[in-house]
């Protein structure tokens, strides 16, 4: 048995038609929606991160603005710029790319964001709405898992859904969204016991370690989902330089009946939704104060 490929660059494409005409109605309207991406540092792999969320911006029609400041940039300063964003009318999000540096304190930073314009979904009342159902803004990654679910109309309702990975950004809000989707939820971490015991009962495997290839197909029940969100770069052998997810692709594939490929899966997703959550932020700035 061979899975079925879950493709993200496909349903990319599909969703990013209706973000040019969302964003092209909404600037008709005076209301360009616009992101502001604020790196610090110089992370290679940040750095290419954020050009990329740019250039999606560019070629949808939103209004960006790109901040990059040196490792040395102060908290102080860094703040100061977020205060400046929450008031300009023409940024509807804005995103801080993490990680900062170890001088600078990134709960702060995140908290210091107006959450009408959180469009990562970080912010402590975002991740609050999100716990009581009603979320302002879904975190970008989980977000896009869940309409990768949603393009093959899988039967989560009474699924039994795993998450191997409970960090703030995926693992648990990926948990709360399968949840209110009413699955039935194991989140697995590090200090989890027996993991291929918890990982073989799942329907929809989830998985976020920043382990590369730790789920092998033998950890897989037969027919599963498996979306794998990790992005590894590999270190020795002939792939050297390439990437990989945290699955095993070439063993899982014969197990499940969905996989998402890396690279080419989770992450173009994850770029799409950020443009959805800055649509859904002009939208509502829109709403809030309508032209005359
Ligand atoms: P974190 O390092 O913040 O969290 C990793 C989680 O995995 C932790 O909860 C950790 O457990 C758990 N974990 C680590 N090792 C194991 C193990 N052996 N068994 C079970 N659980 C384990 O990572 P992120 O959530 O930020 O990212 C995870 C991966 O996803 C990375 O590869 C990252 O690059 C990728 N990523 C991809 C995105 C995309 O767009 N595709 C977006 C964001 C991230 P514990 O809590 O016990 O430490």
């Amino acid at each position: 048995m061979s899975a079925q490929l879950l493709d993200g660059r496909i349903l990319s494409t599909h969703i990013r038609k209706q973000i040019s005409q969302q964003a092209a109605t909404l600037s008709a309207q005076g209301h360009q929606p616009g992101l502001a991406v604020i790196l610090v540092g110089e992370n290679p792999a940040s750095q290419v991160y954020v050009r990329n969320k740019i250039k999606a911006c560019q070629e949808h029609g939103l209004y960006s603005v790109y901040d990059v400041y040196p490792d040395n940039f102060t908290q102080t300063d860094l703040l100061a710029r977020i205060t400046a964003l929450n008031a300009d009318p023409r940024i509807h999000g804005i995103l801080v790319q993490l990680p900062l540096p170890a001088h600078i304190d990134s709960h702060r930073v995140l908290e210091a964001i107006a959450p009408h314009k959180d469009v990562d979904g970080f912010h402590i009342a975002n991740a609050g709405a999100l716990m009581t159902g009603a979320p302002l803004f879904r975190p970008c990654t989980p977000y896009g898992c869940m309409k990768m679910l949603e393009s093959i109309d899988a039967p989560v309702r009474g699924a039994h859904a795993v998450i191997v990975g409970a960090s703030n950004i995926v693992g648990k809000p990926m948990a709360m969204l399968l949840l209110q989707a009413g699955a039935t939820i194991t989140i697995c971490n590090s200090k989890t016991r027996d993991l291929a015991s918890h990982t073989r009962s799942a329907d929809i495997l989830v998985v976020a370690t920043g382990r590369p290839r730790m789920i092998t197909g033998d950890m897989v029940k037969p027919g599963a989902i498996v979306i794998d969100v990790g992005i590894n770069r590999i270190t020795e052998g002939e792939n050297k330089g390439k990437l990989c997810g945290d699955v095993d692709f070439d063993s899982v594939r014969n197990v499940a009946g969905w996989i998402t490929p890396v690279p080419g899966g989770v992450g173009p997703m994850t770029i799409t939704m950020l443009l959805v959550n800055t649509i859904e932020a002009a939208q509502r700035a829109c709403t809030a104060t309508p032209q005359t």
